[in-house]
């Protein structure tokens, strides 16, 4: 059976933010507010050191699509909202939410209100406030020189004004008040034999998507080749490599911050028994 998954080269990645743009335009995403992100890719930054001996890494992050998700577990409605298909893919009805936003309290990857100070992000976003307010403003930046995003929104006629229309029968191209929203793998493209925008945007090719158990696929070839790292929480901290967290479905190869990082968590591991 299908088991997509993502590998993500980070040696490739660079941290432009593409991947991020096409994912905004692909799927229709809010910006953020003050909690929530509405960022389906997003990033953690990771500083280690004091200038001038430092590292700096940028991590990509998305839903995990675990192969064993408490967001799924704890989903209260039946059917559930929050369900998992056959393909591995974790997929969000958007119809059957009531936006209880229990699954964002279980995934650990997730928080109902993003604290940025620790570089945290969320990979589920609740929509909580009127979605696309922005573009339903008419305030001006600048008055005289600079448009609303009403005035944006009403000379496209569409909202958002970057609307990209797609069918599904999970979810909407804009998601409604009250309910949460995640990365879902674009499977509205996966459907007409696409790879998802944010593979297909990245100039690097850092980003690596197919079915690992398909042992002639692109990432399971990675897989068997690199030491693959999965991550544990939203602080871009790492699983153990005997750790098997819910079987996220997002992989890392090549971090070139590991072994810097890995002394640090043995070090804080040390201390702590002392
Ligand atoms: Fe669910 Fe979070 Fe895992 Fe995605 S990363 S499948 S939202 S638990
Ligand atoms: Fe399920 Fe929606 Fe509640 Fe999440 S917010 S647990 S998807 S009903």
């Amino acid at each position: 059976m299908t088991q997509y998954c993502m590998v993500i080269d980070l040696q490739k990645c660079v941290g432009c933010g593409i991947c991020a743009i096409a994912c905004k335009t692909e799927n229709n995403t809010q910006d953020r507010t003050l909690e929530q992100s509405f960022n389906w890719a997003d990033f953690v930054f990771v500083e280690k050191g004091k200038f001038p001996d430092m590292q700096y890494a940028i991590y990509p992050v998305l839903c995990n699509h675990c192969s064993n998700p408490p967001c799924v577990v704890v989903c209260p409605v039946y059917p559930k909202s929050m369900y998992k298909m056959e393909n591995g893919i974790t997929m969000h009805n958007e119809e059957r939410c009531i936006g209880c936003q229990s699954c964002q309290d279980a995934c650990p990857y997730s928080e109902r209100a993003i604290d940025r100070a620790f570089h945290g992000y969320s990979v589920i976003s609740f929509n909580d406030t009127e979605p696309n307010a922005f573009y339903k403003d008419d305030t001006k930046l600048l008055p005289g020189i600079t448009s609303s995003g009403k005035e944006v929104s009403e000379a496209a006629g569409e909202l958002p004004p970057h609307k990209t229309l797609f069918e599904h029968p999970d979810y909407n191209p804009v998601r409604e008040f009250g309910t949460v929203e995640k990365c879902n793998f674009c499977h509205h493209r996966l459907k007409e034999n696409k790879i998802p925008t944010c593979v297909e945007a990245c100039p690097a090719d850092a980003r690596i998507f197919g079915d690992r158990h398909d042992p002639e696929s692109d990432v399971s070839h990675l897989l068997i080749t690199h030491e693959a790292r999965r991550m544990r929480n939203n602080r871009a901290d790492f699983l153990a490599p005997d750790q098997r967290g819910h079987l996220p479905n997002v992989f890392y190869i090549n971090d070139y911050m590991l072994p810097e990082r890995i002394k640090e968590e043995d070090d804080n591991f040390r201390k702590n028994r002392t």
